[in-house]
């Protein structure tokens, strides 16, 4: 993430975990801050290497630190990125847009979260409601494709 950004998904992340009236724990905030620092999205193994190689005195275990990443899944300040599952801050959390597209590139595995307006997705999650009986989450859609740089060559 961005300086910016990063910082801001820090704050909120830690205002969110007291909220709902969870304790802001040192693994719960190394956890966050190695989201927040990261350029890509991590899997849970990959959070707990940074983790143990950065954090003086190795107060980090590997059961904390996958429970720390579910709880922030579960408050929603990550997104388990398709096709592996691993996590990726959000930094849309207080956004006016409801709907994001998260664009994974399949060549080089850049990860985005865009804004997409309520009426360009509405009818796409009618259409799946309608068909499938399937509500799709609509703060975030999973789509897979080629990044400008990746496309070009
Ligand atoms: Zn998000
Ligand atoms: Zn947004
Ligand atoms: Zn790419």
């Amino acid at each position: 993430m961005t300086q910016g950004r990063a910082e801001k998904f820090t704050e909120m992340s830690l205002e969110a975990l007291r909220d709902s009236g969870h304790r802001i724990t040192k693994q719960r905030k190394v956890v966050i801050e190695c989201l927040a620092a990261a350029d890509e999205p991590l899997s849970a193994p990959e959070v707990y290497e940074r983790l143990s190689r950065e954090v003086e005195g190795a107060q980090v275990d590997r059961v904390s630190v996958y429970r720390a990443l579910d709880t922030l899944l579960q408050l929603k300040l990550v997104h388990k990125v398709s096709p592996n599952g691993a996590y990726l801050g959000c930094t849309h959390q207080n956004c006016v847009h409801s709907h994001h597209i998260m664009s994974r590139c399949t060549g080089c595995d850049d990860v985005r979260e865009l804004d997409v307006p309520n009426e360009v997705v509405a009818p796409l999650l009618f259409h799946m409601k309608n068909t499938l009986k399937f509500t799709p989450d609509p703060h975030v859609l999973h789509m897979d494709g080629l990044c400008d740089s990746c496309s070009a060559g």
